[in-house]
């Protein structure tokens, strides 16, 4: 997605050598209008799969897991890293270990907005080592549905996470794929252009 590579080019900051910084429009201020087009886009590539929920992790998912939502008209529902009070309801809880915290967290969705015989579109803002993907593909297949595609604004694909995911046989559809950081700048991987 030539928009959101521009936006990163232009925007973002590379933090050592794995982490990228991109809180101008994604992981602190949001910028709706980009979110819109990355919703339209998510809505594009998965248009055939029949998605019936939207999956998300709280809090830099939501944004575009809102709006592709919107443009499949579909419920989206944001799995929470702590627990709350609120939460005193039957919940599908797993582990997920957090790579820019280097925390690991019980991630809960209750259960009653996570019922059997969806077709889930799991989405997230960073595709590093796939943990989160992969710990909310778990609570998904807990709750008797299935995963019909893994959607990611920023795949570092220089990470084993996308490998780990498209082995498992999840069509992993990622909006911009990092191939490295040299000298602070980001080099993306060379897509082939489609007809
Ligand atoms: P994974 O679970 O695939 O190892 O890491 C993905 C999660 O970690 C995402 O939900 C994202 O919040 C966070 N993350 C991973 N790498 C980065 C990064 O380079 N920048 C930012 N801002 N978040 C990241």
């Amino acid at each position: 997605m030539e928009l959101l590579k521009q936006r990163i080019r232009e925007e973002g900051h590379v933090l050592g050598d794995k982490v990228l910084k991109v809180d101008s429009f994604l992981n602190h201020q949001i910028d709706p209008v980009l979110m819109m087009e990355i919703g339209d886009e998510f809505a594009r590539r998965f248009a055939e799969a029949g998605v019936t929920k939207i999956l998300t992790i709280e809090s830099s998912g939501i944004a575009a897991a809102l709006t592709t939502a919107l443009k499949l008209n579909v419920k989206m529902v944001f799995a929470r890293k702590k627990k709350s009070a609120l939460m005193n309801e039957e919940a599908y809880v797993t582990k997920v270990h957090s790579f820019t915290k280097n925390e690991t967290n019980e991630v809960t969705v209750l259960k009653k907005f996570l019922g059997a015989g969806e077709k889930v579109l799991i989405i997230d803002d960073f595709l590093a080592n796939g943990e989160a993907a992969a710990g909310l593909a778990y609570l998904v297949e807990q709750a008797g549905s299935e995963v019909v595609g893994i959607g990611i604004v920023i795949e570092k694909a220089f990470q084993d996470g996308g490998r780990r995911l498209r082995e498992k046989g999840f069509k992993v559809e990622s909006l911009a794929r990092i191939a490295a950081f040299s000298d602070g700048k980001v080099q993306f991987v060379e897509e082939s252009v489609k007809a």
